[in-house]
C-alpha cells in the first residue's frame, strides 16, 4: 500500500478509531482515498467542507432484530440492517444481503461502493445498502417467507420511493423480492412499486433486470477490449460464482463469441473445456438450487473439483477473468496465477472480488483491471429504470431497455476514462472510477450546504 497524502492520512486515521473491526469498510474506504491525491491538490473546497469526512460516514445506521418461526415450530433469531450513506443524488439505492458472514462492516462497505458507482450511472440515485446473517441455504420456501414478513416488518418504516430503494444481491433475489414487497404492501396498504427493484416482469419488475448486472460488466470488459483493438470473439473467459450476475455475465460473453470453460461456487468449481451448457447451468442453480457438482455429473465435457475455495477457479487459464462470487476472493497469488496464465483483462462483476494485492499483480503486469464499481454498475442502472418504468406506469422493451443499459456503460467506461486521464493517471480505471463518481456526489453536498 502507498503513503496516502498528508491531508488523507488523518481522515484514514479518524474512519480506522471510528469503524473498529470493520475491515471490509476500512479497505474500501482505504481505495477511495488512495485516489483522492490528486482531488484534494486541485479541490481546497472539498477539504475545507470536509466533504471526505463526511462521505466517509453513513448519514443513518440502523440495526434490528428479527425473529421469525422454521419449519420445525422454533423461534429463530437473526439481526437485520439497513445503512443509509449518502442521499446527495436521491433516495438511498442498494440491495439487501442475506449471507451467515453479514455484519455491520460488509454492509457498510457494500453501501459505501454504491454511493460512488450509483452516481458513475448518472442517474438520481443515493447509496445505502443492507441484509441480514440469514442463511437461506437450507431452508424451505415457507421459512424464507417468514424470514422476509419479519424483515420486512421492521424495514417498512424506513423506506419508501421517494426514501430509500432497496434491491437484491447475495442471497436474495426474485423469490425474496417477491415476499418483501408482499408484506410492504401488506403492512403499508400501498401498491408503491417503486419501493423495491428486482421485482418480477408481471407485477412492476423491468425487463432486462434478472441480467443487468452479468450483462453490464461483460458490456464494460467489451469496451476495454474495443479500447485495445481487441474482442470477445474466441476469447477464453473464467467467470467466479455461479449465481445471478455470474450466469449472465457468462451469458453475455457467450453471445459475444467468447467460450466461458469455468465457474464457481462456495462448494468448488467446474471446468468445462466445450464451454458451459447455460440451460444445465440455470437449471442447477436457478431452478434446482442445487450445488455446482450437480452440473458435472450430467455433463461429460465437465469435471468438479470439489472443496476448495471459489477461489482456485483462477488456476483455470483464460484470456478474460470475471470475478462475480463475493469480495475478497481474489488475491495476490491467485492474480499471479491469472497473469502467469495469459490474462489480459479483469472486470469485477461483484463488489471487490479482488484484494489490494490482487490489483497491484495485475496492474503492474498490465492487465486492464476494471473495479466493480464501474464494471458492475449495470445491475443499479437498470433499477434506476425500474423505478423510471414505476414512476411512469410503463414497461419498456428488452431490446429497449438493453440497449439503455449498454448506453450506459459505454458512458461510464468513456467517464472513466477522460476522468483518469484528467487527473494524470491515464488508463487507470480505479482512479477513473473513484475520481468521476466522488466529484459528482461531492459537488452536490457542496450545494446542498452542512448537512
Ligand atoms: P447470488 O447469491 O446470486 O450468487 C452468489 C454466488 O457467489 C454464488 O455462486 C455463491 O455460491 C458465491 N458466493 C457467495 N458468497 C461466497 C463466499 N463467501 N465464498 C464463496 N462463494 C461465494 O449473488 P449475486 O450474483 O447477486 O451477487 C454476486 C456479487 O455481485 C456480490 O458481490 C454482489 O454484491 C455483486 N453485485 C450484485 C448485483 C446484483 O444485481 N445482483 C449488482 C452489483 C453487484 P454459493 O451458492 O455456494 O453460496
Amino acid at each position: 500500500m502507498t503513503d496516502l497524502n498528508p491531508t488523507l492520512q488523518p481522515i484514514f486515521d479518524e474512519i480506522l478509531a471510528r469503524n473498529p473491526g470493520e475491515t471490509e469498510f476500512h479497505q474500501a474506504t482505504r481505495e477511495l482515498l488512495d485516489s483522492m491525491g490528486p482531488v484534494v491538490r486541485r479541490h481546497p473546497e472539498y477539504t475545507d467542507a470536509a466533504i471526505i469526512r463526511r462521505i466517509c460516514e453513513p448519514e443513518r445506521q440502523i440495526i434490528f432484530r428479527v425473529p421469525w418461526v422454521d419449519d420445525a415450530g422454533q423461534v429463530q433469531l437473526n439481526r437485520g440492517f439497513r445503512v443509509e450513506f449518502n442521499s446527495a443524488l436521491g433516495p438511498y439505492k442498494g440491495g439487501l444481503r442475506f449471507h451467515p458472514s453479514v455484519y455491520l462492516g460488509i454492509v457498510k462497505f457494500l453501501g459505501f461502493e454504491q454511493i460512488f458507482k450509483n452516481a458513475l450511472t448518472g442517474m438520481p440515485i443515493g447509496g445505502g445498502k443492507g441484509g441480514s446473517d440469514f442463511d437461506p441455504k437450507g431452508r424451505s420456501d415457507a421459512e424464507v417467507m417468514r424470514f422476509c414478513q419479519s424483515f420486512m416488518t421492521e424495514l417498512y418504516r424506513h423506506i419508501g420511493e421517494y426514501t430509500d430503494v432497496p434491491a437484491g444481491d447475495i442471497g436474495v433475489g426474485g423469490r425474496e423480492i417477491g415476499y418483501l414487497f408482499g408484506q410492504y404492501k401488506r403492512i403499508t396498504n400501498r401498491y408503491e412499486s417503486g419501493v423495491l427493484t428486482g421485482k418480477g416482469i408481471g407485477w412492476g419488475g423491468s425487463l432486462v433486470r434478472t441480467e443487468a448486472t452479468g450483462y453490464g460488466t461483460v458490456y464494460f470488459a467489451n469496451e476495454i477490449l474495443k479500447a485495445r483493438k481487441s474482442s470477445f470473439e474466441g476469447k477464453t473467459v473464467v467467470i467466479s460464482g455461479s449465481g445471478n450476475v455470474a450466469i449472465y455475465a457468462a451469458e453475455k460473453a457467450i453471445e459475444l463469441g467468447a467460450t466461458v470453460v469455468a465457474c464457481s461456487d462456495s462448494s468448488g468449481y467446474v471446468v468445462d473445456e466445450k464451454g458451459l451448457d447455460l440451460a444445465l447451468l440455470k437449471d442447477v442453480k436457478e431452478v434446482r438450487r442445487e450445488r455446482l457438482s450437480a452440473y458435472a455429473d450430467e455433463r461429460e465435457s465437465a469435471r468438479f473439483v470439489a472443496g476448495s475455495p471459489t477461489t482456485s477457479v483462477w488456476d483455470v487459464p483464460c484470456d478474460i477473468a470475471l470475478p462475480c462470487a463475493t469480495q475478497n476472493e481474489l488475491d495476490g497469488d491467485h492474480a499471479l496465477a491469472l497473469v502467469r496464465n495469459g490474462c489480459t483483462v479483469v472486470a469485477e462483476g461483484a463488489n471487490m472480488p479482488c484484494t489490494p494485492d490482487a490489483v497491484k499483480v495485475l496492474t503492474e503486469a498490465g492487465v486492464a483491471f476494471a473495479p466493480g464499481k464501474a464494471a458492475n454498475a449495470g445491475g443499479v442502472a437498470t433499477s434506476a429504470l425500474e423505478m423510471q418504468q414505476n414512476a411512469s406506469r410503463d414497461s419498456w422493451s428488452f431490446a429497449h431497455t438493453e440497449e439503455r443499459l449498454e448506453q450506459i456503460m459505454v458512458g461510464i467506461h468513456a467517464r472513466c476514462l477522460e476522468t483518469a486521464d484528467a487527473y494524470g493517471v491515464p488508463g487507470n480505471y480505479v482512479a477513473g472510477a473513484n475520481i468521476a463518481g466522488f466529484i459528482q456526489v461531492a459537488d452536490a453536498m457542496l450545494a446542498l450546504g452542512v448537512i
